[in-house]
């Protein structure tokens, strides 16, 4: 009787302040943008009758959210893109170690956390983007490569401030060391056409427009303006294929160390990695589903299987300090 009375006092004062909610909801902290996880969120509360809320922001605001709200954020879940990112999320400890037999079984243990921070939820892989006018593809092989003298005054790069091309960069490290990093990198940025881009769809643009000749980029910026422009004058190439592979980085999540729904953040991240969710929300963004068992939508598929890095992908955070520093070196603007 007391503890119950004690248990409603709680209650009514904690409705009036806001600070209880409904089982039945995760609060998700989401880098990706609305249209891109939206519809996935819509169909779990379909069929789950679960609500999920978002917000949505860069990943480092929404890191420093999380950190700055400590035990009292309303955040359960948090997506954001890049295992560099999730990597340092895991740094910050703003995420708890997941616990899912279901998790481990969907998706491979290259694309998980080695701690249990965080789980991969789809990937793209940071490859070679050529002209289809200036360059055959019997002339392209590997990423270093790039580096050789006859590509000098052709080859396009995204600023090395990106987190993409500092996971690329860390994960030639850990192939290759510190010396021959230094060497490939130094002939990519001696091979230059232009100036460094702000994103990967400028520079594929570059490459339509005749102002280099092959770049490295994601591939569903590649897949978006293909999807506008069928007569795009620019085709991916997998490199690597006869050694380690391309390299392959992801979207993923982890439940927040605070989260105040965590079981039910676990349930919604677990039905993620399944089936129904990983088509969608891979497709969404022309991805491939991370769940090797799913595939990749048709447009996807038509860019060609192949063999992707099997380095797991948390390198790119744990040597992600030594690869901007290498870049900022040899002069990667
Ligand atoms: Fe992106």
């Amino acid at each position: 009787m007391q503890a119950s009375k004690a248990l409603l006092a709680v209650l009514s004062l904690s409705a009036l302040t806001g600070g209880v909610q409904a089982a039945d909801e995760v609060v998700v902290y989401s880098s990706r943008i609305d249209e891109l996880i939206k519809p996935v969120f819509d169909a779990y509360t379909a069929k789950t009758g679960v609500a999920v809320k978002f917000i949505t922001d860069k990943e480092a605001p929404l890191m420093a959210r999380l950190q700055a709200e400590g035990e009292n954020t309303p955040a359960d879940l948090l997506i954001t893109v890049d295992a560099g990112n999730l990597w340092q999320a895991e740094q910050l400890a703003i995420l708890k170690p997941l616990d899912s037999a279901l998790i481990k079984a969907n998706i491979p243990a290259q694309y998980r956390s080695s701690t249990g921070g965080w789980t991969g939820l789809s990937l793209r892989a940071r490859t070679i983007v050529y002209s289809t006018e200036r360059v055959k593809p019997e002339e392209l092989s590997t990423y270093e490569a790039l580096a050789d003298k006859n590509w000098e005054g052709r080859l396009c790069l995204r600023t090395s401030k990106k987190v993409y091309n500092q996971s690329l960069t860390a994960t030639l490290l850990e192939a290759h060391g510190q010396a021959k990093t230094e060497t490939i990198v130094k002939g990519w940025v001696d091979n230059l056409a232009t100036d460094v881009f702000a994103d990967d769809t400028a520079l594929i643009q570059a490459v339509d427009a005749g102002q280099c000749d092959v770049g490295l980029v994601n591939t569903y910026y590649y897949g978006r303006l293909h999807k506008d422009n069928p007569a795009l004058k620019a085709k991916l190439f997998w490199p690597n294929q006869g050694d380690r592979g391309v390299h392959v980085n992801l979207s993923g999540a982890g439940v927040t160390r605070y989260a105040p729904h965590p079981e039910a953040a676990q349930k919604l991240l677990e039905w993620m990695t399944g089936e129904e969710a990983q088509a969608l929300f891979a497709g969404i963004n022309q991805e491939f589903p991370a769940n090797p068992g799913v595939a990749p939508s048709a447009e996807v598929a038509a860019w060609g299987s192949f063999k992707a890095d099997s380095v797991p992908v948390e390198v790119a955070g744990k040597r992600q300090a030594e690869a901007i520093k290498l870049m900022d070196r040899m002069g990667w603007n």
